[in-house]
């Protein structure tokens, strides 16, 4: 606990944050560097979390910040509530990570009959003190009286503003005179009286003290709760509260306001980037109601502020070494800056702004790698709309969030949500005149958003770019009319439902659904994935089983194949009919054999009178299972050119990386269809068309697929299980990848197969398929006289399997961890059921702490892993560890592999880069423990 509750400016510094607010500590530290900051103090976060548990200020707080107020007046010579010379304050929060427009900020505080008075004799500006009135008045009743509840207040204040306007023959704001603004303030403090049965309070000092602890308060309002869950930021951090002298950029039109990234913080481009309006408060910026002219002009406009500006950012990047966002106010020439904090970014400008900063000697490489996060670099992984696609352009914005999405046009957040993500799971582009705070939940229900108003800085390009939504926001040429829900551009009507496409790099908006195409690795992306293999310790592979997936891989930077699922080759449409035949023909193929040992015993047994019954049973059996034979064989060859060509597919697109080919692992029942439908199918048949040759087709399948049903079939009969019992369909697998192998050698390439056995829980499941695959490979090498570098190993799917490692490891020269299945093993949750049935209402109550599929188990699963991982190193010390379960590209578990020193992890194409990252992240962390990030 600290022993002060409050801090001025000049007695804080960056490093304060925690106490102070992020705002806070940067605005002490800019008053320490010299930038030209008002003066005021900040009450700390310590302050807030007391306030919220007591509901009131603790003891001594308001004397300190009386003394602290006092200190400011000393230092302007002016005064909270004097009639000649006062005082006026803005209030704003401040947390110690920056949650944009989450919490409530007021302005002109210090304003009353009598002040005001005195501003409009100091100024000889009325018009400019009755707009700062009754804007006070409106955000006073917004965030002091309503508590959360602020869109139903503003919107009670901004219809008592347009009646007036409207009365006036006024268009916007800036048309109302002095005469009309002291009418609107009148209005206000009679709609205020009205609905509070109290007067507005005059006296300055309540209402400081009634402001902040309204900002208190805000920590836990909606949006700042939903901002906080979705960003995963702690609820007890509180926020810090800045009282802070007011500068005024509405004081006339040498006066104005504006927010600038040092950096371009959509692409990182290395240039000034904002926007601003002259004659204008902060907020006429952030929310989007006029739009802003860009900071480019200002240059034009205003050279000198403009280069006093320039340097100010210049000092702030090297002071911080990283891309500021910056609130600046311009009072009758003078610059002011009102806050700075590093800047929210896409995932492209995070990438590019890392890597320049990095060449400019600001930080270092492994800086620069650790201040990209997956999540951003996952960004730039977007899909962006295919060059050759056709296209229906209807209008154009400003590109403020990268990215193309394309979904249905919805007009209100509440209808986002409904439809969108966690709703009806439909795709939305969340379409608004402009978006608010209050908008939150719909924006991150959508798959984009898209507003006809607001800059660069909008709350809606904020928001998009902080959650890498795609956004194109200023759309001028759309009229939104969010009562009938639609758009018009044009002659064209857009309405709810009729698909839109929005490419947040571009600015285009198009009507229709667009096809899509991969990004690209040049650039710093590329040049930041290859700063990352400089430091990361484990290799990255990938899961894939088409040569087109492994192209796209190992453009991503893959090293290798770690999962090749080969009964995903058997899904395809052309190749299901065989394997059904083939599964068809299995199993009678083995029961008419055990018939036929059956007989055979018998009859050398048989007396003499039944031999001829039992020999003639005999033949029919050995018939029968000729013809089953010879149909389980048949489709088998049928396949075996299949799975060759896929096989020569993927080595040729691997280039001599190294391939886990795992064995057919799914129970057969997944190739057939399910036994409900084919029951239904039947029974309509056997009615429609009992005679049909159709119908006998079905009851052949139908019975098959009777025999085939278990109860459990995630712990039946799948992984080796299969193998051992079906053992001609792995030697077809190991045959192809044999002949595979042998052609791609011969055509001068290089292949590093690596068997993978699945599913086993006993080191003999492992023996027995090994041998009948070695002998299988070994006779097609030796046959070619090829030599090919085969490696024999297994998954670690089965918790036994983790637990007996040490029996498996000396038959196995890799491991490769099934996390799917150890986890649903491990739980004993169903992983195909968990999600839909009690995860998420375990994830809500907090009984988990995370999808434990989506990020390992570190306590559970994780423990079994480190004891596989030991055991087994221990008896083969060259055994070769990586994972392939969906965990390999998920950053918490990467780093978690890193930890239990894997070789590698595999994880889908699109996640390699992510897990380049991560696996770099986790090697810098383990090196420097607490990084800057
Ligand atoms: C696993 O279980 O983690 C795995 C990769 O296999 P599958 O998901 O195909 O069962
Ligand atoms: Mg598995």
């Amino acid at each position: 606990m600290s022993e002060k509750s409050v801090y001025l400016f000049r007695e804080g510094n960056a490093q304060m944050r925690d106490l102070l607010g992020g705002k806070g500590a940067n605005l002490s530290e800019m008053t320490n560097i010299g930038l030209p900051v008002p003066p005021g103090f900040t009450v700390t976060t310590e302050v807030c979390i007391q306030y919220l548990e007591l509901n009131a200020l603790p003891e001594g707080a308001w004397d300190e910040i009386l003394a602290a107020l006092a200190d400011m007046e000393q230092s302007l010579g002016k005064k909270l509530g004097d009639s000649d010379n006062p005082l006026l304050l803005s209030v704003r929060s401040g947390a110690r990570i920056s949650m944009p427009g989450m919490m409530d900020t007021i302005l002109n505080l210090g304003l009353n009959a009598d002040t005001l008075q005195a501003v409009i004799r100091q100024t000889d500006n009325e018009r400019f003190a009755y707009d700062s009135y009754r804007r006070f008045i409106m955000m006073f009743s917004d965030v002091v009286m309503a508590d959360g509840r602020e869109a139903l207040y503003k919107q009670a204040y901004e219809e008592v503003f347009d009646g007036l306007k409207e009365e006036r023959g006024a268009k916007n704001d800036l048309d109302v005179d002095a005469d009309g603004m002291h009418e609107l303030c009148d209005r206000f403090l009679a709609h205020f009286k009205e609905q509070y049965g109290a007067d507005f309070p005059t006296d300055p000092r309540e209402q400081l003290r009634l402001a902040i602890a309204a900002v208190f308060r805000s920590w836990n309002n909606d949006r700042a709760a939903a901002y906080r869950d979705a960003e995963g930021i702690p609820h007890d951090f509180g926020t810090g509260v800045n009282v802070q002298s007011m500068v005024f950029g509405n004081q006339g039109d040498d006066c104005g306001t504006g927010v600038a990234f040092t950096r371009n913080p959509a692409n990182g481009e290395n240039v000034v980037y904002g926007e601003y309006l002259m004659n204008a408060q902060g907020e006429d910026v952030v929310a989007g109601v006029r739009t802003p002219l860009p900071i480019a002009e200002l240059e034009q406009q205003n050279p000198q502020i403009y280069q006093q500006f320039e340097g100010f950012c210049r000092t702030l990047e090297q002071h911080y070494r990283e891309m500021q966002d910056i609130e600046f106010t311009i009072e009758h020439g003078r610059l002011f800056i009102l806050q700075c904090r590093s800047g929210k970014r896409t995932g492209a400008a995070a990438v590019k702004i890392a890597v320049d900063m990095a060449k400019e000697n600001l930080i270092t490489k492994q800086e620069a790698l650790l201040r990209v996060t997956a999540d951003q670099l996952d960004q730039c992984l977007h899909p962006q709309i295919d060059p050759a696609a056709e296209i229906d352009q209807i209008a154009e914005g400003l590109p403020a969030s990268p990215g193309a999405a394309s979904g249905i046009a919805v007009f209100s957040a509440e209808v986002a949500t409904r439809r969108g993500k966690n709703g009806d799971g439909e795709d939305v582009i969340l379409v608004r005149p402009e978006t608010n705070p209050d908008d939150l939940r719909g924006m991150l229900a959508s798959n984009g958003i898209l507003t006809e108003r607001g800059g660069m800085t909008s709350h809606a390009a904020l928001v998009a770019r902080g959650f890498g939504l795609p956004a194109v926001v200023g759309a001028e040429m759309i009229a939104v009319d969010t009562r009938e829900r639609c758009f018009r551009v044009d002659e064209q009507i857009i309405r709810e439902g009729d698909q839109i496409t929005i490419d947040g790099t571009t600015g285009r908006v198009i009507k229709g659904r667009v096809d899509v195409v991969p990004p690209s690795m040049a650039g710093e992306f590329g040049e930041l994935l290859e700063w990352a293999d400089e430091f990361r310790r484990l290799g990255i592979r990938t899961n894939a089983d088409t040569p087109e997936d492994t192209d796209l891989a190992v453009r991503f930077g893959a090293e290798g194949i770690g999962l090749c699922r080969t009964e995903h080759m058997f899904f395809a449409e052309e190749r299901r009919p065989i394997v059904q035949e083939m599964i068809l023909a299995a199993p009678p193929t083995k029961d008419e054999l055990r018939t036929v040992n059956r007989l055979e015993t018998e009859l050398e047994r048989a007396s003499d009178v039944h031999r001829p019954e039992i020999q003639s049973e005999l033949d029919r059996a050995r018939a029968r299972h000729q013809e089953y034979h010879a149909r389980y064989q048949g489709a088998l060859d049928k396949l075996l050119p299949f799975q060759k060509e896929d096989f020569v597919g993927i080595f040729e697109a691997l280039e001599g990386r190294p391939c886990t080919i795992r064995l057919i692992d799914p129970p057969l029942h997944e190739f057939l269809p399910s036994l409900e439908e084919l029951l239904v199918e039947v029974a309509q048949l056997r009615i429609q068309q009992p005679d049909s040759a159709e119908l006998g087709e079905r009851e052949v399948l139908l019975h098959a697929v009777e025999q085939l049903h278990e109860q459990n079939p995630m712990l039946g009969l799948r992984g080796c299980r299969l193998s051992i019992l079906f053992p001609e369909i792995v030697e077809m697998q190991a045959r192809a990848i044999a002949e595979a192998a042998v052609a791609v050698k011969q055509a001068g390439d290089d292949v590093h197969p690596e068997v993978m056995i699945p599913l086993v829980g006993h080191v003999n499941e492992l023996r027995h398929v090994r041998s009948l695959l070695e002998s299988v490979v070994r006779e097609i090498t030796e046959q070619a006289g090829v030599d090919i570098p085969w490696l024999f190993g297994t998954m670690i799917e089965v918790p036994r399997a983790a637990l007996t490692a040490d029996e498996i490891a000396p038959h196995a020269q890799f491991f490769s961890f099934g996390t799917n299945d150890l986890t649903q093993m491990t739980f004993g949750y169903s992983r195909d059921d968990a999600e839909g049935k009690f995860l998420a209402t375990y994830l809500e109550n907090g009984i988990l702490p995370s999808n434990p599929f989506e990020s390992l188990d570190i306590n559970g699963v994780g423990r079994l892993m480190r004891i596989c991982v030991d055991q087994a190193r221990e008896v083969n010390p060259g055994i070769k560890l990586g994972i392939c379960g969906e965990h390999g590209g998920d950053p918490d578990s990467i780093k978690l592999c890193h930890e239990l020193g894997l070789d590698y992890v595999s994880c889908s194409p699109y996640r390699v880069p992510v897990a380049r990252l991560a696996a770099a992240h986790a090697a810098l962390l383990e090196q420097a423990p607490s990084p800057k990030t």
